[in-house]
């Protein structure tokens, strides 16, 4: 029989687990035609995660995990996720039942009887959500899509079904910032969207906060753009005719007119004007130089403490 491993990345989860187990267990018993492997990392949770997911383990054998030795990240447990699972299919989802289990055989049915290689979610409400969270996260996608080749799509959420060669094409990507909205479309295939209503967590707390998720936004345009430095020229080249025009326009002003000089205001809005933009660009520089920084020392995505895999 074919199997899905179902990767659960858990950071402090430990009230949410229940509620996702008893859930999940309930679609695994409606969906006969195909075995399950729930595979949970636990990525280096400060709660009881651990403790759940090994009382779940030892009740039910299809129950797998991988403890990380710290907190990764979800970016990090969802590669070794991939890197670990061992379904012919693979599917990926949140611990806190944001990502509705119910979708799942209507997920399935895109990949085995509609030949897609992938079946995606995306939220079309945001519903629960702050306003200028939403409002910053619609400015992305579409600052995104305009300045990148890789399409993100508005809403997307990272629960999709993949096949193996899917996810054997993601795991081929070895990068360490890693930003999986973007590699899943990058792989190409086919992929199905399915919409759902936006759901609030089951218990515990986002982990994201406003910052946190503005440094992620910036990862992601490094990550799958180089417009912002094609700006950065193309902003130093406008700064620099402005300055010879206003240079000839000096001069002229200076022999024929006699007027040498006037008003130092202007001259310091032109100072700061122009210090701001160029500590703007070496800052874009920068990020794209820590980014290579980062990938050139070669560390590993993640370090595992303990698992039950074999
Ligand atoms: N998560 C993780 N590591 C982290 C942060 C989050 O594995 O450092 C997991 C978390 O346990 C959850 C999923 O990633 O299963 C999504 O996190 P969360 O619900 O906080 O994000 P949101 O749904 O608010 O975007
Ligand atoms: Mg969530």
């Amino acid at each position: 029989m074919e199997k899905i491993t179902v990767i659960v990345p858990c950071y402090n989860e430990q009230e949410a687990l229940h509620y996702y187990y008893e859930e999940m267990s309930r679609v695994m018993n409606e969906m006969k035609e195909v075995g399950f492997e729930l595979l949970f990392i636990n990525d280096g949770s400060k709660d009881k995660t651990l403790e759940v997911i090994k009382e779940l383990a030892s009740k039910d054998e299809r129950v797998k995990y991988i403890s990380f030795s710290r907190n990764f990240g979800k970016e990090s447990a969802m590669y070794a996720g991939f890197e670990n699972s061992t379904g012919d299919y693979v599917c990926l989802m949140d611990a806190d039942l944001q990502d509705p289990p119910r979708l799942l055989p209507e997920m399935f049915k895109a990949i085995k009887e509609e030949g897609y290689d992938s079946a995606a979610t995306r939220r079309v409400t945001r519903k629960g959500e702050p306003p200028i969270r939403s409002f910053f996260a619609r400015m992305f996608y579409k600052i995104m899509n305009k300045i990148s080749d890789t399409e993100l799509m508005d809403g997307a959420r990272d629960y999709r079904l993949m096949t193996r060669q899917f996810v054997n094409s993601l795991l081929e990507m070895k990068e360490y910032n890693r930003f999986s909205k973007g590699l899943f479309g990058w792989v190409g295939y086919q992929t199905k969207w399915i919409e759902f209503e936006n759901v609030e967590r089951v218990a515990g707390e986002t982990k994201w906060s406003f910052w946190k998720l503005l440094l992620y936004a910036i990862d992601g345009v490094v990550a799958f753009s180089t417009a912002p430095l094609a700006i950065a020229s193309v902003v130093g080249m406008l700064m620099l005719l402005v300055a010879f025009i206003f240079i000839i326009f000096i001069i002229v002003r200076t022999l024929i007119f006699n007027d040498p000089t006037s008003g130092w205001p202007s001259l310091v809005c032109i100072i700061t004007l122009i210090g701001g933009i160029q500590i703007f660009c070496v800052g874009i520089v920068g990020e794209y130089l820590s980014k290579i920084y980062l990938e050139t020392k070669n560390r590993p995505v993640y370090i595992v403490k303990e698992d039950n895999l074999k």
